[in-house]
């Protein structure tokens, strides 16, 4: 990608800003997205992630930073889309020196981004980002902070997927229904707990099958390969692994009539596999509203942190997704359509 096509891409995307920071003495490059600043500093997890290329990683964090501008926006909160992207291999590359570097990046931009944790990012590196900047939520080394986020995801998906049984059954009794969890990691791995509780049926999958089988042990669920979780015939798919899971191919074999998981950007193509979706029937639960149980809690934080009253705006998630599906149902439109207008509206009237 040129560098032209770059200024392009986020004028295309509506990007305020992209910033890449490099030291080679730590091999620490780094990309941080800025996508909308109108309702308030844009937060937005840190993911580490070992990308074949550089284009991979600036397509990587402008799409997950304007997906938190749209996620803060439908869950109320007075915050912008942010995200930032380390390149390399985090086994080789995590250390103390490491992060505190990054955190003077974050640290320069005045906190018009604020950091998190994102996928293989821990409560530990956060707090060591910390060290050297103020503009960073998530973190336990510091009174008022808050710690893993993946609780209050999980809880909010588990909200997510009650309300969109209720929406498409009249009965959010979890005991009754069959639930299929792709990816059991920090938040699949909660999901499932809480899901186990009630007495609901389990499939688990993931691709470190040893990590699935043992939480299939522990709960006495089933346990499916990961090229086949998505083709189970149950009354709920949650996609809890990487994006980009639900494509015209894995659309084709859903049966499901429910998707409803913690996955970013799930849609391959959010247009074409939104439309492919409704005609199949499936209710989706656009992937940003019902994950945003971690962003609520670490927009509490920044509020002056009360667990209570963050677990009770994680909750209202329910109350959200049914005013979306509402919508959708009103103008014959797809749930994530339905969902962008609500949230482009408020942007809009900010
Ligand atoms: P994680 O890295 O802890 O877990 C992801 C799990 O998925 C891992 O166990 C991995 O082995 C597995 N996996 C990867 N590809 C797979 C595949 N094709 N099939 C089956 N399993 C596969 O990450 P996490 O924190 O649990 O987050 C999961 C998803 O939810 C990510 O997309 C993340 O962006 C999103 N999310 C997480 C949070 C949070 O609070 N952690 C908040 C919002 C959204």
């Amino acid at each position: 990608m040129s560098s032209m096509d770059v200024m392009q891409l986020i004028e295309k995307m509506g990007h305020e800003q992209l910033v890449f920071c490099q030291d080679s003495s730590l091999g620490l490059k780094a990309i941080i997205g800025i996508h909308n600043t109108k309702l308030g500093p844009a937060l937005g997890g840190c993911r580490f992630w070992n990308y074949a290329n550089t284009d991979e990683a600036v397509v990587d964090v402008l799409r997950l930073s304007r997906g938190m501008t749209y996620k803060a926006a439908i869950s109320g909160l007075n915050l912008g889309g942010g995200k930032a992207v380390i390149m390399g291999d985090p086994a080789k590359l995590k250390s103390e020196a490491f992060f505190r570097r990054f955190g003077q990046f974050v640290e320069s931009l005045s906190g018009r981004y604020i950091t998190a944790e994102d996928v293989n990012m821990n409560v530990n590196d956060i707090n060591q980002v910390a060290s050297e900047t103020k503009h960073v939520t998530g973190v336990t080394s510091r009174a008022g902070g808050s710690g893993d986020p993946s609780p209050f995801t999980a809880l909010g998906v588990f909200q997510g997927i009650k309300a969109s049984l209720k929406y498409r059954t009249g009965s959010d009794d979890l005991s009754r229904v069959k639930v299929a969890i792709q990816g059991c990691g920090s938040v699949g791995s909660k999901l499932a707990i809480l899901l186990h509780k009630e007495g609901t049926s389990l499939i688990l999958s993931d691709i470190n099958s040893e990590r699935a089988k043992t939480l299939c042990a522990d709960l006495g669920a089933e346990y499916a390969s990961p090229e086949n979780i998505h083709k189970a015939p149950v009354d709920v798919y949650a996609p809890c692994a990487l994006g980009g899971g639900i494509n015209e191919k894995t659309i084709s074999e859903l049966e499901t009539d429910i998707i409803a998981g913690a996955a970013n950007n799930q849609l391959l193509d959010e247009k074409t596999d939104g439309a492919r979706l409704k005609e199949r029937k499936i209710l989706y639960a656009p992937d940003y509203v019902i994950n945003a149980g971690g962003l609520i809690n670490v927009y509490h934080e920044l509020l002056g942190y009360d667990k209570e009253k963050s677990t009770r705006d994680t909750m209202n998630i329910y109350n959200t997704l049914l005013e979306i599906y509402k919508l959708a149902e009103k103008n014959k439109q797809g749930t994530h359509e339905a969902s962008n207008i609500i949230a482009e509206r408020r942007i809009a009237n900010a």
